[in-house]
């Protein structure tokens, strides 16, 4: 999503320093917000390691077009996971490659989460993570274009964002007949019942889990196509329209292994999908939400036809849709959580993100989120990258 040239950004290895103030590895989303932080004052030199090339495109920077660039293997990794046991097969992990990392390929969608999030991180013991410590940092890479109060928001970032439009009661169903509409639907395994009713929110339902997990949501998609009723009779493929289904904070935990000691050999990654029972009570919910969506909408006039949808004669055969359709949605994170070194459930970095038992590294990536987000980690990431300049550049100038 960020403006790069080739020029922009390659030096040829004879035109390298000796020697960095700093070195970055990884020039993804945290990666170049870090680079670009440390560089900012013009007092520190400052090595971008990245592995893949510099590019820019209007695809690359225009949501849902992005898309387009996670199959073409040029700007993306894509790799098999472990077979996941549930599922009776393995999960395809993509993630970006080339300077802007995943922001090249992903969706665009932008959401902070709630307060509550970061306050729960402090709680466990990660000072300076509350939300009214990050508030400064989500505001730093964005700029807001929405009409909406801008006490969240940010208004000088290179990060454009702007509210979702919303739908107004008097929006005839031609409004949409031409588009294609994403919505998702969230659920929260701990936050809903077998029955699929809504449970109180306790501190307990926000545990984590094991420094090794990879959290990831399980998407399912369900797919209908829209006609124009206003064409009585007409059978023209008008437009689709997708309820995704997400799983947050799912009880279940994958997690990354090492294959061997060559670097060069990916890790093996292990999805572990459904091994807690309590996600699929969740992802029922949101499949039995869906379809009501679909059916208020059909009874609002809407002329659409089901393409993907689960039979919801009972749980088993809800269950059987989840484990044919789920996929990852690659928000992948919490691998190297931030946690207190004496955790019961021990982390891989410090608060002021540096690694246990090593010197002189910190990590600042999705991977040192405490807990898999209920929200899409790019913002997150964005003030994560934020927050570890600022720590870098307060220790520098000491
Ligand atoms: C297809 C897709 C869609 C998504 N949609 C959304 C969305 O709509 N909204 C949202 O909030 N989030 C979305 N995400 C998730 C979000 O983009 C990521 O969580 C976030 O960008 C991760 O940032 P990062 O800095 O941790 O890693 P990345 O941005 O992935 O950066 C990692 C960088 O490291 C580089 N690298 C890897 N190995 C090496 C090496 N050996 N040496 C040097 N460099 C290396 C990579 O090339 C890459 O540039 C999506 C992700 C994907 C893959």
């Amino acid at each position: 999503m960020w403006h790069f040239k080739q020029s922009d950004a390659l030096r040829k290895p004879e035109s390298l320093h000796d020697s960095y103030d700093f070195v970055v590895v990884g020039g993804g989303n945290a990666g170049c917000v870090l680079a670009r932080r440390l560089t900012d004052q013009g007092r520190h030199t400052v090595l971008l390691v990245e592995k893949g090339d510099a590019g820019d495109s209007w695809t690359h920077r225009t949501p849902l077009p992005s898309f387009h660039h996670f199959s073409d293997g040029r700007h993306s990794t894509a790799f098999e996971s472990a077979r996941d046991e549930q599922l009776g097969r393995s999960v395809t992990l993509i993630s970006g490659l080339g300077l802007g990392g995943s922001t090249r390929i992903n969706g665009g969608q932008y959401t902070c989460g709630v307060p509550g999030e970061y306050n729960a991180w402090a709680q466990d013991g990660n000072v300076g993570w509350a939300y009214n410590d990050l508030k400064q940092f989500f505001k730093m890479s964005e700029t807001w274009i929405g009409p909406v109060p801008r006490e969240f928001h940010g208004a000088h970032g290179k990060w454009h964002s702007k509210g979702f439009a919303q739908v107004k009661s008097d929006v005839s169903p031609r409004t949409i007949t031409s588009t294609m509409v994403e919505c998702e639907i969230f659920g929260i395994s701990s936050l809903i019942s077998k029955d699929g009713t809504p449970l109180p929110h306790s501190k307990e339902q926000e545990d984590s889990t094991d420094p090794q997990n990879l959290p990831d949501f399980a998407v399912l998609s369900m797919k209908t196509s829209i006609g124009d009723p206003r064409t009585p009779g007409a059978e023209l493929f008008k437009g689709l329209y997708v309820l995704n289904v997400a799983l947050l904070r799912p009880k279940s935990s994958g997690r990354v292994l090492l294959r061997s000691t060559n670097p060069l050999e990916p890790p093996q990654c292990e999805t572990r999908y459904l091994t807690h029972p309590d996600d699929y009570h969740a992802l029922r919910a949101g499949l039995r939400t869906s379809l009501a969506v679909s059916r208020t909408m059909r009874e609002g006039g809407y002329d659409i036809s089901d393409l993907s949808v689960p039979d919801v004669s009972s749980d088993e055969t809800l269950d059987a849709y989840v484990r044919k359709h789920a996929m990852s949605m690659m928000h992948y994170s919490s691998t190297c959580r931030m946690a207190p070194r004496f955790d019961a459930k021990p982390g891989v970095v410090d608060a002021s993100l540096r690694v246990y038992g090593v010197q002189g590294l910190r990590i600042a990536d999705a991977s040192i989120i405490p807990v898999a987000p209920a929200a899409h980690p790019q913002a997150m990431v964005y003030a994560i990258a934020e927050k570890c300049a600022d720590m870098m550049l307060k220790d520098a100038s000491k």
